[in-house]
């Protein structure tokens, strides 16, 4: 993917913050661009913004980010070092995943994020996110921990961090995917 001359994070999250492309911005209180660092080497993708997040303005800031932020450190990975979006950029209302119509309305930015990052793994996390970014009619259940590549990408998906906190068995897997995540980081030529 190519990037246009003169982007950058800064000025899509801009962008973001002023984007009234689908109906979620009626009702967002903060859109959410992402944040992390920009010489990230992996990249996660949620599905949206939840009611912390759309009040902070940033991703993964509620219980599932306190998840997902001890699963980075599992494997010496910090929040600040990698890259955390989302899908939709804007909370849908009561949390319902976001339509189609709305996810491909914001798929633009998260094309010009991956540019900008070129980062040598991105992890779908959860169902909304593998489908939006894997063209796979597979489920989470099957293709977590699995690497994907697609061109000259590679896909890791894994289980939303939220799924963890309902069904707590799923730590465990997590917990294991993510070794295999910095062992997939680890064997990257930079
Ligand atoms: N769930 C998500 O998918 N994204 C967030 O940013 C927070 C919770
Ligand atoms: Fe724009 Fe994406 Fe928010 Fe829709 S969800 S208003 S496309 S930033």
């Amino acid at each position: 993917m190519s990037t246009q001359t003169g982007d950058s994070l800064d000025k899509l999250a801009l962008e973001v913050v002023a984007c009234r492309k689908c109906r979620l911005c009626e009702t967002r209180k903060n859109a959410v661009p992402g944040e992390g660092s920009t010489s990230a080497k992996v990249m996660f993708v949620g599905e949206a913004p939840g009611e912390q997040e759309d009040v902070q303005g940033r991703p993964f800031v509620g219980s599932a980010g306190k998840l997902l932020a001890e699963l980075l450190e599992s494997v010496n990975l910090r929040r600040e070092g990698v890259y955390i979006t989302n899908i939709a950029k804007c909370r849908p209302p009561n949390n319902r995943p976001p339509r189609k119509d709305e996810a491909a309305a914001c798929r633009p930015y998260l094309n010009r994020q991956i540019a900008l990052l070129q980062p040598k793994v991105i992890c779908p996390m959860g169902n909304s996110a593998i489908h939006v970014l894997i063209e796979s009619e597979g489920s989470v259940t099957e293709l977590h921990g699995i690497p994907f590549e697609v061109g000259a990408m590679t896909y890791f998906p894994m289980y939303h961090p939220a799924a963890a906190l309902y069904t707590f068995s799923l730590k465990n897997v997590m917990l294991d995917d993510f070794r295999k995540l910095r062992a997939l980081l680890d064997s990257a030529v930079d």
